[in-house]
């Protein structure tokens, strides 16, 4: 079997990525929420001074001889190759093909204490401007048809280093969750279904958290679960790669903020963020978008079992709860 393989689930349709080497990173199956993700008997390749550890770095951004961020290939890819994607049949059941991609890990700060919701804005800005590097390297190459950004911050969000970062994966093929947003801003009519509901959201205000000139952070209506929040960019753009600079830098800076009110408001829970970005090479209706998902519950049973979601905390309450003034970033 090939080290990275996708396997088809005939029952759902869904892709899943087989990667035995990924056992071997640090800490991969720890599973106690009380173990941090340090470990303390190794130095962190993420710090400076350790550059070693890691492969060698796809891009830096800094002055020379020290860097600010830090791009490189992930040690354990969940993909690798650039094989394009061409599945296999093995008789009426089994599908599979290759695991193809890019996986790359985005040190978002020198300070292994930093946290997106602390770092300076300059900083959110050169990695937001690394991020866009990257993401416009993988749309140039032939066989990557979409890529995930994706930050994991703490052992309950997946988190396996605790050193700042950020996860860049390229795949071969249009994930789900993906398809089902095409989905649904192709079936909304009237418009861009985000653009849509800033405008409403702005003039209902009950789930606004913050809002600047260029983006806007809500608890969205159909929120999944406690505290989840989204952020849209105002000028509407399909792709983050292609959006301009201030708005770049703006939802970077959204981001922060809205991760700075959840720490200061719940305390440091665990979060993901992840992007929402087109599709490359289509050219369906999309905004681009980014979700932060706080960490406060377990998928149980009945979610598993429907795919419903059971969310106990209103997103009206959630916004109330976060809105207001900005918090103290420094502090948080
Ligand atoms: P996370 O699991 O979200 O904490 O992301 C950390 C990622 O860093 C994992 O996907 C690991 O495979 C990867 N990783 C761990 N150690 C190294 C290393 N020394 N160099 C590059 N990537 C690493
Ligand atoms: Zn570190
Ligand atoms: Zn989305």
């Amino acid at each position: 079997m090939a080290t990275h393989q996708l396997r088809l689930d005939p029952l759902t349709g869904r892709w899943v990525v087989v990667a035995e080497q990924r056992r071997w990173r640090p800490q991969a199956l720890a599973l106690s929420s009380e173990r941090g993700p340090d470990d303390p008997s190794r130095p962190c390749p993420f710090c400076p001074g350790n550059e070693e550890e890691t492969p060698p770095a796809l891009e830096t951004y800094g002055p020379n001889g020290s860097w600010r961020v830090r791009v490189v290939p992930n040690l354990y890819p969940a993909f690798n190759e650039h094989e394009p994607m061409v599945s296999t049949t093995h008789g009426p059941v089994f599908t599979s093909a290759p695991a193809s991609g890019i996986h790359e890990v985005l040190v978002l700060s020198p300070d292994h204490e930093a946290t997106w919701g602390t770092l300076e804005l300059e900083q959110v800005h050169v990695v937001m401007a690394a991020i866009r590097d990257r993401i416009e390297a993988h749309a140039h190459t032939p066989a990557i048809r979409y890529s995930q950004v994706i930050v994991n911050q703490g052992r309950e969000a997946g988190a396996s280093m605790a050193h700042p970062h950020a996860q860049l994966l390229g795949i071969s093929f249009v994930p789900r969750e993906l398809a089902d947003e095409q989905a649904g801003f192709a079936r909304f009519v009237g418009g861009c279904l985000l653009c849509n509901t800033i405008v409403l959201e702005e003039s209902i205000g009950e789930r606004l958290v913050a809002s600047t000139d260029y983006a806007v952070v809500i608890a969205p209506y159909w929120a999944a679960g406690p505290f989840e929040l989204l952020v849209v960019p105002r000028h509407h753009s399909a792709h983050l790669h292609l959006a301009a600079q201030e708005t770049l830098f703006a939802v970077g800076d959204a981001i922060r903020d809205g991760l700075a009110r959840l720490r200061t408001r719940l305390g440091p829970v665990a979060y993901n963020v992840v992007f929402h970005s087109s599709p490359y090479r289509a050219f369906g209706q999309f905004h681009w978008h980014a979700h932060i998902v706080a960490k406060l519950s377990t998928r149980a049973g009945f979610e598993m079992g429907t795919g419903v979601p059971i969310n106990v905390v209103a997103p009206e309450v959630a916004a109330r709860v976060l809105a207001g003034e900005a918090p103290n970033q420094a502090a948080s």
